[in-house]
């Protein structure tokens, strides 16, 4: 970040206070604003009039998801919205990766064993990556990335999309979901939230999956039905999850409530279940993500300053 502000001669200030309308600090001295938080922002219009009366001409997200901004009322307040759509696919799609690795070789059930002293393999043999089904659910920009990686692997790989990419025939395979459900080992999901996803899985879902199945959650909570996904895993119906995203996770990821603990329930239910692996939504947290993060943000907000349109304005 000083190297950017050096060599675009700007000054970066940081808040770690998220942005709020009962938290909305003096901005009268800056030019434009970047915001990183996943916590809705929320507000009505006068929020976003103010924002403007306060001189900001654009809001901009270093994230890729926006549902945190009310887009529609901050561009009637004349706000240019933009975000960071793609900062590094590589970093999510490595990250579920590693997850579908862990699934396979039960390292949530060894760690608990170790845990205990138990030293003991009877039980929880592995699977080798070239010798299982993965589905992918979203081939967009990360799941066809992980895609890639776990083709050249040598993994069969399917995947359901409800825009299918041809070009993508010769690492994956195209399947509905149902089919997709029932052979895959282990299903990592990649879709973007929209109204089509929202509960993509629930109880059928979990029903229709391999009893030694496993299942990665690296897109958003709210695409698996979460009280549907305990009962699946107390149940015995799937075998393990790993969730870097979960419902209502704002309030609990990236704080630390070593004092207060989670009040959310379902959350401390997921942490309570043995064959759960909670990540605090740290997918896209790596070396080049954060740097492209940081200025691909930072060169939008100079192109509006400037004048010119922004390439990722929503
Ligand atoms: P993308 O838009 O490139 O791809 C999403 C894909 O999902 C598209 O191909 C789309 O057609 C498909 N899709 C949408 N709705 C669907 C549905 N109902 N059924 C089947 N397919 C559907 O998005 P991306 O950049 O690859 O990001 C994927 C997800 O990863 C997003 O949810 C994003 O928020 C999340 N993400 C998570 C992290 C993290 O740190 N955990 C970081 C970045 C992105």
């Amino acid at each position: 970040m000083n190297a950017y502000a050096q060599q675009h001669q700007v000054e970066i200030d940081i808040s770690r206070d998220e942005l709020h309308p009962d938290n909305l600090p003096d901005l009268r001295q800056y030019d434009g604003l970047i915001i990183q938080q996943t916590a809705k922002i929320g507000g009505d219009a006068a929020f976003y009039h103010t924002l403007v009366q306060q001189g900001m001409r654009q809001i901009t997200t270093r994230t890729a998801g926006y549902d945190m901004i009310e887009v529609a009322l901050a561009q009637a307040a004349g706000l240019k919205v933009t975000n960071v759509p793609a900062y590094s696919p590589r970093s999510v799609a490595e990250m579920a990766l590693m997850q579908i690795f862990r699934l396979l070789r039960r390292t949530w059930a060894f760690d608990a064993r170790v845990a205990q002293h138990d030293f003991r393999w009877v039980g929880l043999q592995a699977r080798e990556i070239h010798t299982v089904t993965v589905g992918i659910i979203g081939a967009g920009r990360i799941g066809s990335t992980l895609a890639r990686l776990l083709h050249a692997l040598g993994a069969r790989v399917l995947a359901y999309d409800i825009q299918p990419q041809p070009e993508y025939d010769t690492f994956l395979t195209y399947v509905d979901k149902e089919t997709l459900l029932s052979e895959s080992d282990v299903v990592s999901l990649h879709v973007d939230l929209n109204p089509s996803s929202v509960g993509l899985l629930s109880a059928a879902d979990f029903k229709r999956m391999p009893t030694h199945a496993g299942l990665v959650n690296a897109s958003r909570g709210p695409v698996v039905n979460t009280a549907d996904l305990i009962a699946a895993l107390v149940t015995g119906e799937i075998e393990a999850a790993a969730l870097d995203t979960v419902e209502g996770e704002s309030a609990v990821f990236n704080r630390d409530l070593r004092q207060q603990g989670v009040v959310d329930q379902q959350i401390q239910q997921l942490l309570d279940l043995p064959n759960v692996i909670v990540t605090p939504h740290v997918a896209f947290y790596t070396n080049l993500a954060v740097q492209n993060m940081v200025e691909i943000a930072l060169d939008d907000v100079l192109l509006i300053l400037n004048g010119q349109s922004a390439q990722h304005e929503i």
